[in-house]
Formats: C-alpha cells, structure tokens, sequence
C-alpha cells in the first residue's frame, strides 16, 4: 500500500450515482460516467493489508483483492488487470452486479466501512480494456477434443472461454438470439449496459469460440445428438422455472411473472422493440417478491412511468446493522439495503406515502380482485409475523392493475426436452444432480450454474464456469492446469 495510514485518513466514497430525475428519464447505468477513476486510488489505499484477508475468502472467485488493491493505489494498471484477470474472466459484470460479499468480509469492516472492492475491482476492469490489456488470447495449439457448452450466461461464458483457452474446439449453443443468458434478457441496463457484454463476446469469438444461437438443445437439436457429435458436454441452462403464486384470482389478466416482464423492456434496449408490449405506463404496479428481480421490476416501472409501484417483501423489515449474534462478521448479513431501485421510486414521489422506498414489509398476499373484463384491479395483502402467522386486523387492499411476481426459481426450465432427452438425474429440489467434480450420471456431460447450483449469482456462476473448465479438461486430457475456485457443494460463507 503507497499510504498505511490511508485507512484512517480517507473516508470510503463511492462510485456516485447520477440524480435520481436525470437516470430515470434514461436506460443508462446509474452511475456518473468519468467519476470513479479520480477517487479510486485513494479508496484503493484504504486496503490496511491485514495479513489475512477474509475479502479473499469470502469471494466465490478467490479474487486477489489485497494485492489488485496495492497496485491500483500505485497506479499500476497493467499489473492490477493480470491480477484480476486470473482469477476473474468477467470483472467488469461483477464489479457492477455483484452484491460483494468481500466487503461483507472486509478486515476493515469490523469497525468502520469497508473497502470499496466492487468499485476497485470494476475500475480495474474498465481501465484494462481502455489501455488495450484485455485483448484475445487463443490457444498456442489445439487439442483436438470438442466441447459443446449449453447456455451463454456466466457459467457457459466463463466455462467457454476457459476450455478454448485450453486448446478445445468449443461450440456454445444458445436458445436465444442473442448470447448473455440472465445478463442479455433478465437484468436491466441500467445496471450493466449491454456494451459491456458485447465487448466480452468479441473476445471470445476471436479467441475462437463459436456461438450457435437461437438454438435449443432438445428441440432444435437433440441433446443425445449433441452428446454423440462432442468429446464433451457442459449444461449451464440456468435456473429460469419460476415459482407460482397460487392464491384466488391468480388468472386474472395483468399478472404476470417477473421474467415475463423483464425481456420485453430489455429488448426495447436492444433496438427489436419501439415499445414493451407489457409498459407499466400509467398503471398501478405490485411486484411481490422483496428480491433483487422485485428491485429490477422497480427500476423498470419506474423508467417506463408507473402512476404507483409497491413491491412486496414477505420478511419483515431488516435492520440499519448486521447483527452480530445472528450473522457475526465475516458472513453476509442480510440489513437493510437501498438500492439504486429503491431510491428511484422514493424520490419520484410514486411511493405510497407511508412507505418511502415503495417497499411493504412483512406482507403476505390473500387474493387479487378484477374488473367485470377479467383484469386485475386490486391486490389484498395482510400482515404477518417473522413464524408467517397473520396479524390480526392488519388486512389491507392495493390498487393493482399490473402485478409483477418475483417469487424466485425453483431449477431449470424442463421444456425444452434437454434434461429428459439425456435422462439427466435431478436433485429433490429440482436442479441437475452432479458430483464432486461436476459429472453428472451421463457419461461426459457435467453441469454448472444455476442449473445445478440453483438460483444464484454472477460471481458464483463465474466461479462454476471455470471449475468445470478445470473438470472437463481433466476428462479430455487426463490432467489440468485449469483453476478450480470452487466445488459443487461449497456455499457462501455461515456461522
Ligand atoms: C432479473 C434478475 C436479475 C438478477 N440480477 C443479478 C445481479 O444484479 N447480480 C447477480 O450477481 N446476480 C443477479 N441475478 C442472478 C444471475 O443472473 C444468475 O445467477 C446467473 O445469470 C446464472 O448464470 P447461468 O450461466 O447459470 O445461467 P443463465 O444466466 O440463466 O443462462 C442460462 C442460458 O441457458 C440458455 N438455455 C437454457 N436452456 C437451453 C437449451 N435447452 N438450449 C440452449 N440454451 C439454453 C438460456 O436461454 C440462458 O441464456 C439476477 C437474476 C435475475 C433473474
Ligand atoms: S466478484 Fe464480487 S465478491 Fe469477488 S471481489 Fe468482486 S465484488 Fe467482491
């Protein structure tokens, strides 16, 4: 570090984001383009090198975060972005996505606010890519041994890029039309704007790395073909098979699922839409579900002009503090966060009064209520405690004329005849059943992600992706020296 004493003598500042009125107007990221590069050597400096760094720990990816932290505060670009790049392929999505558990495990943190690593490392990213230090690196020579990798989100991406990196020939079939999985369709612009994906693509494309899209495994092309025509096959289809809400009125028409919604607002984005057919322009929104896909709904509707948006948490409110007894340090607590959504809709006034950030703690829903044409008109919710049990007296109506559910998935979506075509084994909770080195009970075909791990996040896919680069290597070739940062079974820090 060029400062040992920048911990106590410099304040943790973010990456600012741009006013409220001016980034709903638009689909741009909500940051302020230009501001984090003058602030984050000096935030960089704040890393007290602990000695034992529980950031490191705590990170699925086993980003190097100390020593990329010492040479950003020295200005030293290249050296920080090998740095990062060995452990991470895509640092510019998780250093925007990422809800940084490091800085949950941050030495720091203990007492003070954390290193800002998120910002750190996506200032890394962003700056090698200007400086030209992120350029294609094909193989030296190729194996010989063929790869079929199934899905494009982070886990196929990551897994395809490392395994042509190895040398094999790797084709990446993709239901959709264009590559990204969740990050292309499901998260917004204005959290990652789609440049960002696009530049990845680029690079592996000219590393070698083919992409066969608009393709799904089990209907465009059978998946015991696909085994027979690859050495090897890696399922990383995500965890799309979304979660009903089954209460009365449910048939209602304006009630839709959350990725539903979603793709029809970023297509817009893509250009393929003038508009979404399914705005929130002028309507009275209730998303139901407190999680990060309720927030995306939010940001969207808020962008699209809702007349109100309420999203709905079933868990009561968290505190302002970690609780030490229940999530001591280093674990990710769960607090209360406001995200850039939460913000949006507070300061935009289309809150309900009473609750500033549009959220409603502690709310169960009962039954929605429609209009003589079958649409749906209001939403019945009541109170309950942290056991579920309803609170007497506290049933309350909505208005509600679009209701967007975020319940969660519960594994990959079985449609397409992939898992069954295969005679893929499933777990209980339905997700693809793998051992401890990612084979699933066929033969040569392994799975990653969602698909196996269940819903997650960007930063553990990544880390799927390149473990079972590492596995599928090892079974073509009889040895790796692929990274493994994770193992099927390994989960985000406990008590
Ligand atoms: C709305 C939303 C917002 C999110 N926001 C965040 C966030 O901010 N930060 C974060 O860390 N995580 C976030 N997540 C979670 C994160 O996106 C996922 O954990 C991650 O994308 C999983 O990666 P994956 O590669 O396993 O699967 P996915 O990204 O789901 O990709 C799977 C791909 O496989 C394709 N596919 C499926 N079946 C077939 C088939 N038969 N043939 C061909 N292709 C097929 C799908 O079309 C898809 O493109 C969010 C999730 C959602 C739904
Ligand atoms: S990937 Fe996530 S957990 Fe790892 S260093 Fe980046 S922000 Fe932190």
């Amino acid at each position: 570090m060029a400062d040992p004493k920048g911990f106590m003598t410099t304040p943790r500042q973010d990456w600012p984001r741009r006013p409220v009125g001016e980034r709903v107007r638009d689909w741009d990221e909500v940051y302020v383009p230009g501001a984090l590069l003058p602030i984050i050597s000096a935030q960089a400096d704040r890393c007290m090198d602990c000695g034992v760094p529980f950031c490191h720990e705590a990170c699925p990816l086993g980003n190097l975060i100390p020593e990329w932290n010492d040479l950003v505060s020295r200005d030293d670009w290249r050296a920080a972005a090998e740095r990062l790049h060995a452990t991470n392929n895509f640092p510019e999505f998780t250093g925007r996505l990422c809800p940084a558990p490091c800085e949950a495990g941050c030495v720091l943190a203990i007492n003070q606010p954390a290193v800002t690593i998120k910002n750190v490392e996506v200032a890394i990213a962003d700056r090698a890519w200007e400086l030209g230090l992120a350029p294609p690196r094909p193989p030296d020579r190729l194996s010989g041994r063929t790869v079929a990798v199934v899905g494009s989100g982070p886990a196929g991406l990551a897994a395809a890029q490392q395994l042509t990196r190895a040398g094999h020939t790797v084709a990446v079939y993709e239901k959709d039309d264009r590559p990204g999985g969740l990050m292309r369709y499901g998260i917004p612009e204005f959290k990652m704007e789609r440049r960002h994906l696009e530049r990845r693509l680029d690079q592996m494309r000219a590393e070698g790395t083919r992409f066969r899209l608009s393709t799904a495994v089990g209907r465009d092309v059978g998946a015991a073909e696909l085994r027979s025509r690859y050495d090897a096959v890696v399922i990383a289809a995500g965890a799309t098979a979304w979660r009903e809400l089954d209460v009365p009125g449910r048939e209602l028409e304006g009630i839709w699922q959350a990725m539903e919604y979603l793709p029809l607002a970023n297509r817009v984005c893509e250009g393929d839409l003038e508009e979404s057919p399914l705005s929130a322009e002028g309507k009275h929104v209730v998303i139901v579900g407190g999680g990060d896909t309720g927030a995306d709904c939010l940001g969207t509707a808020v962008r699209q002009r809702a007349a109100s948006v309420t999203q709905l948490d079933i868990y009561g409110q968290p505190g302002a503090d970690r609780d030490h007894e229940v999530e001591p340090w280093p674990t990710y607590p769960k607090i209360y966060r406001l995200s850039a959504a939460h913000e949006e809709a507070d300061a935009l006034g289309t809150a309900p009064s009473a609750d500033a950030d549009a959220r409603l703690f502690a709310a169960s829903t009962l039954h929605f209520t429609g209009d003589a044409d079958g649409r749906v008109r209001e939403l019945s919710l009541v109170e309950v405690d942290a056991g579920r049990r309803e609170v007497p007296d506290s049933t309350r109506t909505l208005p509600a004329d679009l209701v967007l559910l975020a319940l969660g998935f519960s594994g990959p979506d079985r449609g397409d005849g992939l898992v069954d075509q295969l005679g893929l084994a499933m777990e209980p909770r339905g997700t693809i059943a793998r051992d401890d080195g990612f084979a699933t009970n066929v033969p040569g075909v392994f799975a990653a992600g969602d698909a196996a791990r269940g819903a997650s996040l960007i930063v553990w896919a990544i880390a799927e992706g390149r473990s079972v680069a590492a596995a599928v290597d090892r079974y073509l070739t009889g040895s790796s020296r692929l990274p493994a940062p994770i193992g099927p079974y390994d989960r985000p820090m406990v008590v």
